[in-house]
């Protein structure tokens, strides 16, 4: 089976009329991890999971007690997610080693085909949670309290017949990799918008996220004059644009206000109060240091000049997470070979990739994303570009097997 028609078949489970529900141990979750086993072992590889239902498929390698090659991505989805975010990864793994028995190719390192557990943070309010468990990011036995949004804990959602481990699987055991190679569509416009097929990913972004609350004076939206007023959200509104320009003025970062309360929200009273979220990505952290310092001198001035209140909390720094450069002259090398053109490209999105560059080399390869549509049903790559990262997946891996200890 191609890429194309393995992505068919995931695509069935989980899917209703808005999209797709794979979250992390449901049902539909759990067929999908059936279905890339009972796949991997019709190529013959040796299927293992471990303690949080993260899925491996090994092909051997030539060289005694070398480390494994991981390649893989992830089979939940967000809400009414798309067929492609994590799933093509996957899928596209365990196509790639099958081109390399078709190509009769031999690696010196173990190859693993992995689909990793949770990355979505749907259900389970973790993201990368099988990732970051494996790489030691968070501690086992912690993650297997957290409680998911239906009160079931990780640890009961294992156990359950219905979405939990699969049986019969021997556990894997042991955390040393060689290196780690994930492909991914895009999720964003670029790619399509330079004509190309592939992208060389160069580093994850550094998020950060905040909360702005903001907090004026009500009062009667035709009695109180306009000097004489504190606005909420004629506040936030300077807020939210002045964060826009800062992120333009920075250039390769990105600044989103994306969720905005407005209380009391009437449409004759003046704003007393408004809580709004802040996410600023770039892979330069230097350059959300700026934006933020930026912020800090434009509450300063609203403030005063507006006689309102402001407080800014932060609640999530991720650093910047950058592709190991040899890992990515490999994949160049690879994509070269094929006579493909490709782009170097920034990850605004969060991957699985985040949780293993801590532990190991690592890379990714993006595919397009048709009008940079993703986590909606309507996302989707063209079969030819699917194919294509298949083919560049699959000689990256033979160069990396070359390049690694
Ligand atoms: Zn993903």
């Amino acid at each position: 089976m191609n890429v194309v028609e393995r992505l068919e078949a995931l695509r069935t489970l989980g899917a209703h009329e808005r999209g797709i529900d794979r979250a992390l141990l449901t049902p539909p979750e759990r067929r999908a991890r059936a279905l890339f086993a009972s796949w991997a072992r019709a190529s013959g590889l040796h299927v293992t999971q471990d303690g949080v239902s993260n899925l491996f498929a090994r092909r051997d390698g030539t060289r005694a007690n070398a480390q494994p090659i991981l390649v893989g991505s992830h089979l939940d989805t967000v809400p009414t997610g798309g067929a492609y975010d994590g799933a093509y990864g996957v899928a596209a793994a365990l196509c790639a080693l099958d081109v390399l028995d078709v190509r009769g190719v031999r690696t010196a390192h173990p190859i693993e085909a992995v689909a990793w557990a949770g990355e979505e943070g749907s259900r389970f309010p973790l993201g990368c949670l099988g990732s970051s468990v494996f790489a030691g990011l968070n501690d086992e036995r912690t993650v297997l309290e957290i409680v998911g949004d239906d009160g079931v804990t990780l640890a009961q959602a294992l156990a359950s017949p219905e979405g939990g481990l699969l049986e019969g699987l021997p556990m894997r055991t042991g955390r040393d990799v060689a290196a780690y190679l994930e492909l991914h569509v895009e999720q964003g416009p670029v790619l399509e918008d330079l004509g190309l097929s592939l992208g060389i990913v160069t580093a994850i972004a550094a998020q950060r996220r905040l909360r702005a609350t903001v907090t004026g004076r009500s009062g009667h939206a035709g009695t109180v004059p306009m000097a004489m007023r504190a606005d909420a959200l004629g506040a936030a509104s300077e807020l939210v644009l002045a964060l826009e320009r800062a992120a333009r003025e920075q250039g390769d970062a990105v600044a989103t206000v994306g969720r905005m309360l407005v209380e009391p929200n009437g449409t004759n009273v003046i704003p007393a109060h408004v809580v709004f979220s802040i996410d600023i990505r770039s892979p330069d952290e230097a350059k959300l240091d700026a934006i933020e310092a930026r912020l800090t001198e434009v509450i300063a001035r609203v403030r005063k000049g507006r006689g309102v209140e402001i407080e800014l909390e932060a609640f999530e720094r991720r650093s910047s997470t950058p592709m190991t450069p040899a890992l990515r002259d490999a994949i160049a090398r690879a994509i070269t070979t094929q006579c493909e053109a490709y782009a170097d490209v920034p990850s605004g999105a969060g991957h699985d990739a985040m949780s293993l560059g801590k532990i190991a080399p690592t890379a990714m390869i993006f595919v397009p994303s048709t009008g940079g549509q993703s986590h909606v049903s309507e996302e989707r790559t063209a079969d030819r570009d699917l194919l294509l990262g298949v083919e560049a997946l699959a000689n990256a891996i033979v160069e990396v097997d070359r390049v690694v200890d």
